[in-house]
């Protein structure tokens, strides 16, 4: 199955035309995304149940389309979950996961123009996860259990915020509006070959920066999801963004950070890509 949230209507992929999960459900389902995370077992059932139409739906309008999860309550992000990129940022793997968040406000979708807050705003191509049901102290045995699916994020940085300060805070230089780009859809892993084996990359404005597989993480989905609901009971449409391959622009020499002149690709296997472009005097979110 996969999820896309058209204006701010949940949609089906069918076909490659998106079908309105509210008007196909008569009303069983509600167009807002976050209540169907809510009911997600009930809702996949549905949806292996329901046979459209081989017309249904409409063709979809990429600029119309907005985060998969648009109001997650928890956003969590891990810093340092692949060798290389550990190695670049000038640290050994850490041995437990190195959890931050990015506040939920910064949620934006896969096609959005977001606004430059400062001089070193930085790129990070993340696989994001995104809890179904709901969970605490969850096995890794059975972590994939409670994801819903898989989609592609951005973890944008403004690095100098992100560094301010001894120690540093990540949060913050990490949550500015629009700094947390999703889309295109919200794939559950069945449409996966191997969920925990995808290549992730980024480019910008047409040359890749980062390249990667997701099984080169440290922490794979698995451990994140037990490790973090060790902690924090994880609730329905929560991300978790899990950590950037290498490649990211504050570690080139001379750094390379992004303008308004930039188009930023993020692509993940199996799942799309998302399009983030930027400005210097408000943002558009979508
Ligand atoms: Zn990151």
């Amino acid at each position: 199955m996969r999820l896309v949230t058209v204006g701010d209507r949940l949609a089906l992929l069918h076909n490659g035309r998106a079908v309105d999960v509210a008007a196909a459900s008569e009303g069983r389902f509600e167009s807002d995304p976050m209540t169907v995370f809510e009911r997600w077992a009930e809702f996949t059932a549905w949806v292996s149940a329901y046979v459209p139409a081989p017309d249904a739906g409409e063709p979809v309008e990429v600029h119309r389309l907005g985060p998969p999860v648009p109001r997650p309550r928890q956003v969590f992000a891990v810093a340092l979950n692949y060798p290389p990129h550990a190695a670049e940022a000038g640290y050994r793997p850490p041995d437990d996961p190195l959890v931050f968040t990015k506040f939920p406000t910064c949620v934006t979708g896969p096609d959005a123009v977001v606004e430059l807050p400062g001089e070193k705003v930085d790129w990070e191509v993340e696989l994001v996860a995104v809890i179904g049901t709901a969970g605490h102290r969850i096995p890794q045995e059975e972590a994939w259990a409670h994801v819903a699916g898989l989609t592609v994020g951005q973890d944008l940085s403004e690095r100098a915020v992100q560094m301010l300060g001894t120690p540093p805070q990540f949060s913050l230089g990490k949550s500015f509006p629009g700094f947390g780009p999703t889309g295109p859809a919200l794939v559950t892993t069945d449409e996966l070959a191997d969920p925990d084996d995808l290549e992730i990359s980024c480019s910008v404005s047409g040359t890749v920066v980062q390249r990667s597989r997701t099984k080169e993480m440290i922490f794979s989905v698995p451990v994140l999801v037990a490790r973090i609901s060790a902690v924090c009971p994880l609730l329905p449409g929560d991300l978790i963004f899990t950590g950037t391959p290498a490649g990211v622009g504050n570690r080139m020499n001379p750094p390379r950070y992004l303008t308004p002149d930039d188009e930023l690709v993020s692509r993940i296997e199996g799942i799309g890509e998302i399009r983030t472009r930027f400005s210097t005097t408000g943002g558009v979110r979508p």
